[in-house]
């Protein structure tokens, strides 16, 4: 392909609205266009890298014995409703009205289509196990679309769907999903981390992302180096010391000393606590006042730790979890926020584990503007459960290990899921077993974000000067910078090369524009392709064209006559 004959620009300034590297790449080197937030055009160079991305993950589906369909992205509402998804997707759905005026929807996932077209498909264990996926564009109305392709309104995505006659069975498409996505990251040249996820009303080990390791990475990566264990923070559990009272920090007075009120006049936070009483913050414990699907709870965390909703809501089994508001608390401990404590509440009060045995603390006293002092957990209140509840951070203790676990930051690239019989149930999906019987379908999810992915392969392969791409999925493997376009000797030179490399099945991408020579140097290194080879004038002369690799400095200077097999060879050696 030749630039002169392209939709191809590149920029020399970041876009404004860009905030991380790939994002500001993407952009520069004319690989997406913004329509607006959320909503990007792909320009041909990135509708190649897109389709490789793309390639990669339907050859391992296909592999995996996975059958590719395409489903609608315009879905009646109704099925929405019939799984009971339709109120829980809230605003993040984009909802519309066909001129029947039926409520649509635009899918940001396929399970209930693929429920309810496997539900009619199959009737026999026999056509059991199946799984399909599609690559397909899916629509969510993010709160807040940033980073370009990373969190998008639009955007395209690899769901598959696996369906199976038993939980047994289920497991063993769960593991060729997952052993199917570390061939695909490994092959888009990505170092991706598989870590425990959280399943949400599931329950169970049965989730895993995937994770590319960034410092732009907007989840939390909880690892630990010493035993391989990581799990997404939202997931992520600690092995909390076991105490006894003996062991707390000021625990031989603390036995003896009775609780006792202190006043402390508009003293709320635990900052301001710690200022007030000149003690660490792990001192206090914080009580906070939730409401689980309409009642009223109370959960206890340590004064420097924050509480993970995410397993407090697992812990509780409830649908929906949210703090309370400044009346019920009032209502809940007869006091204004700021003061709520253990003593005396009626609500049920579950506290991290840490706290087990807990004494010497310093709470609430459920009065406005007081506070109290030596409180035992055991002895003065009423703890339903204690449980790891806390988010869980640098430093902690490995659940499995109990060595220091270290937190590091990442981009969900993908994600698989076990579902079990939540959608079955809902659309009645059976099969015809061996022994006659109608059995539900136990299925699983597996999506993998193929616009993120292409992103993430920016972000995790870059340099001051522009993108890195590997080879696999490039948009062009080559670049040839023709120096001298007038120059005929050199023109020549260039499309023989062209001819020979493409022969070869080798993507070309010329640079034939009438620029000078650093202007095509510096956008070669923006645009990022794996091998640079320079045609000009004054090589020529010298004895030949130059090779370069995007991720090396070394230059070669190769005869016209074996400059393609070098570059065939460089291809296969390097990358
Ligand atoms: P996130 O937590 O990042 O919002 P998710 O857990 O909601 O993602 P899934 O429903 O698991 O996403 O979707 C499967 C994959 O689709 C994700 O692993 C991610 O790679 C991709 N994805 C999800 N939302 C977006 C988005 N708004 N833009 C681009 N890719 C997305
Ligand atoms: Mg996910």
């Amino acid at each position: 392909m030749r630039w002169t004959r392209t939709l191809i620009s590149t920029l020399r300034d970041d876009p404004q609205e860009a905030e991380i590297a790939s994002h500001k790449l993407m952009v520069r080197a004319g690989l997406i266009r913004k329509l607006s937030g959320g909503l990007y055009t792909f320009m041909p160079l990135g509708v190649r890298a897109l389709q490789k991305v793309a390639q990669i993950v339907r050859e391992e589906m296909n592999r995996a014995g996975a059958q590719e369909v395409l489903m609608p992205a315009l879905q009646p509402a109704e099925l929405w409703e019939r799984s009971g998804r339709l109120a829980a997707m809230g605003p993040g759905m984009f909802r519309l009205k066909d001129r029947q005026e039926r409520l649509m929807t635009l899918g940001p996932t396929h399970e209930e289509v693929v429920t309810e077209l496997l539900g009619g498909e199959v009737s026999s264990y026999r056509q059991l196990p199946c799984t399909v996926y599609q690559i397909q564009t899916k629509f969510r109305d993010e709160i807040r679309p940033r980073f370009g392709l990373m969190r998008a309104k639009e955007f395209i995505m690899k769901d598959a769907y696996s369906f199976d006659t038993s939980l047994e069975a289920a497991d063993a498409s769960y593991q060729a999903m997952y052993d199917a996505y570390t061939r695909i990251f490994k092959r888009c040249g990505l170092f991706a981390r598989a870590v425990e996820a959280d399943t949400g009303d599931i329950g169970g080990k049965w989730s895993h992302e995937f994770m590319v390791l960034a410092d732009s990475g907007e989840d939390g990566v909880i690892d630990c180096p010493a035993c391989g264990y990581a799990a997404n923070q939202e997931r992520a559990e600690r092995m909390s010391e076991v105490r006894s009272q003996k062991s707390e920090v000021g625990s031989e007075e603390s036995e003896a000393l009775l609780m006792s009120e202190v006043a402390t006049p508009d003293v709320r936070t635990v900052d301001e606590l710690v200022k007030f009483f000149s003690c660490a913050a792990d001192r206090f414990t914080k009580t906070l006042i939730y409401v689980a699907d309409g009642k009223p709870v109370a959960v206890l965390v340590p004064g420097d730790r924050d509480l993970n909703e995410h397993k407090f809501k697992r812990l509780l089994g409830c649908k929906k979890l949210e703090l309370a508001d400044d009346a019920t608390v009032r209502q809940v401990t007869g006091a204004p926020v700021g003061f709520a404590g253990p003593v005396g509440l009626t609500i049920p009060i579950y506290a991290d584990q840490s706290l087990n045995g807990a004494a010497g603390r310093i709470t609430g006293a459920n009065k406005a503007d007081t506070h109290v002092k030596n409180i035992s957990l055991a002895r003065d209140a009423a703890v339903t459960a204690f449980e790891d509840l806390v988010i869980v951070g640098d430093g902690d203790a490995c659940p499995l290990c109990g060595k220091p676990m270290q937190m590091k930051r990442g981009i969900e690239v993908g994600h698989v899921f076990k579902l079990g019989t939540k959608y079955t149930e809902a659309f009645d999906a059976r099969y015809l077993s061996a022994e006659g019987q109608r059995e539900l379908m136990v299925m699983g999810c597996y999506g993998i974000g193929v616009t993120r992915t292409l992103q993430a392969v920016i972000e995790q392969s870059h340099d001051a000067d522009g993108i890195i791409w590997p080879v696999s999925v490039a948009p062009f493997a080559v670049t040839l910078l023709l120096l001298d376009p007038k120059d005929e000797a050199v023109c020549e030179v260039v499309d023989t090369l062209e001819r020979e490399l493409e022969a070869q099945g080798i993507e070309v991408f010329t640079d034939d524009r009438e620029e000078r020579p650093g202007v095509k140097f510096k956008d070669a290194d923006l645009m990022g392709f794996p091998i640079r080879v320079v045609v000009g004038a004054k090589g020529l002369a010298k004895g030949g064209v130059e090779i370069k690799l995007r991720t090396s400095k070394d230059i070669a200077i190769v005869p016209v006559a074996d400059a393609a097999a070098e570059i065939i060879k460089r291809m296969s050696n390097d990358y």
